[in-house]
């Protein structure tokens, strides 16, 4: 498993003027690599060495170049070496049926990026400043707002120009082993995703939808502002940087909010389970929202289960059939519509919001997958019958407070409802 960690540069006028000559000098340089490159025939070796036949050509390139001298060596190999990505991505595409030509010359908008491959970059501090030191660059101050361990390897540094305008630096890291998941899980929970409130879990923790819809109108706003505009103008040109950064901030919101729920269930506890969302049934909503919905259910799990690799926690996916039907005390199924709210068992009489009786069966899956017996400690009827006793949802947590103050909001939810 490998991922990223990725920071926001904050580079003075003259450093964005010099991150720019770089950036276009690598693309000039993988045009012109690419030019060469397609007079080697097939033959004369697999992909990855004809590639390298053109990178070895680079320190003559410098002899005419002059531009070259000032980018750092593993930049400019890096830069021709992504020929072999291009050409791989295109022949995946075709694999696909896709019908593909051949690689073309990249123009400054489809160039953005460029890559230090382990070496030539460092942390450092400047006047109390943060900055990311690049070799035959700059010192670019930076928001490094999380540390990377020390036990992980930065394997390459990507840097990028957003199309906000803004530069970004990525690091690529290498991850540690794996830490080994308790054989004896102690503290467990069973989460329900669901469509009007964001997740409920077993201990009593039910976190609301994140509110986008103040954003989701302004960025529409923009929208409509840009289509007025004539294309390719210098006020078209404006607009669409507005546009691009609204669309941002929608997604870092959505993002954020992710992460931070995910994070909190990942450290929390040493077993997690959600319902597998691969073979549920999406019959509860229609149209666009369902769309939404599931992407966003989608993109949590993604998280989740990567964030529990990554804290040695259990990770269980169950089957999702009857979830909502099942009561959590007798186990009879019994149905109700999406509007019925609450659970109410005609065989035994047990009473539960909906959702929490959900998310105590999907527990209880949980502990069947995994082999675990229930014990006495974790019979979550018991433990989680008090939480819901309160109807007026003083026990559900904000969506916003989410993103606004991440987990101890959500542990102090859970607290303050037992
Ligand atoms: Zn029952």
């Amino acid at each position: 498993m490998h991922y990223a960690y990725r920071y926001r540069l904050h580079p003075t006028e003259a450093q964005r003027e010099t991150l720019n000559f770089h950036r276009d000098t690598c693309r000039q340089l993988y045009n012109h690599a690419l030019t060469e490159f397609e007079q080697i025939p097939q033959s004369a070796g697999t992909l990855t060495q004809r590639v390298r036949q053109v990178r070895d050509q680079l320190p003559d390139l410098k002899d005419w170049w002059d531009d070259l001298t000032e980018l750092y060596s593993t930049v400019a190999q890096a830069a021709v070496m992504r020929i072999e990505d291009a050409i791989e991505a295109l022949s995946e595409l075709k694999t696909k049926g896709y019908d593909v030509g051949s690689l073309n010359w990249k123009s400054p908008r489809e160039y953005r990026s460029f890559t230090y491959v382990q070496k030539g970059f460092e942390f450092d501090k400047k006047n109390g400043q943060t900055v990311l030191s690049l070799k035959t660059l700059a010192d670019i101050p930076l928001s490094y707002h999380r540390e990377i361990p020390d036990d992980l390897t930065v394997k390459e540094v990507s840097i990028k120009q957003e199309r906000t305008g803004e530069w970004d630096a990525s690091f690529a890291v290498d991850d540690k082993e794996e830490p080994a998941k308790p054989e004896n899980p102690a503290r467990c929970v069973g989460i329900d995703v669901g469509i009007l409130k964001y997740a409920h879990d077993t201990d009593g923790c039910a976190v609301g939808s994140l509110d986008l819809q103040h954003e989701q109108e302004r960025l529409k706003r923009e929208q409509r502002s840009l289509s007025r505009k004539q294309h390719g103008s210098n006020n078209w040109e404006k607009q669409r940087l507005k546009v691009a950064k609204r669309h941002q901030k929608v997604r870092r919101k959505r993002h954020d909010f992710l992460h931070k729920l995910s994070n909190y269930y990942a450290t929390e506890y040493d077993m997690v389970a959600v319902e597998d969302l691969d073979v549920k049934p999406m019959l509860e909503s229609t149209g666009n929202s369902q769309n939404t919905a599931s992407a966003a259910w989608d993109t949590f799990t993604t998280l989740l289960e990567y964030k529990c690799k990554r804290e040695g926690t259990h990770f269980v996916e169950v089957d999702p059939a009857g979830t909502t039907k099942q009561c959590a005390s007798c186990g009879v199924g019994s149905d109700k519509p999406l509007w019925v709210r609450e659970h109410s068992c005609p065989a035994c009489g047990f009473e539960m919001d909906r959702d929490a009786n959900a998310a105590i069966n999907i527990l209880f899956r949980g502990f069947e997958k995994l082999g675990l017996g229930q014990s006495e400690e974790t019979t979550p009827v018991e433990t989680a019958l008090p939480l819901f006793t309160s109807s007026d949802g003083a026990d559900v947590v904000d969506g916003k407070r989410v993103v606004e103050t991440g987990s101890p909001t959500l542990k102090e939810a859970a607290t303050a409802a037992e």
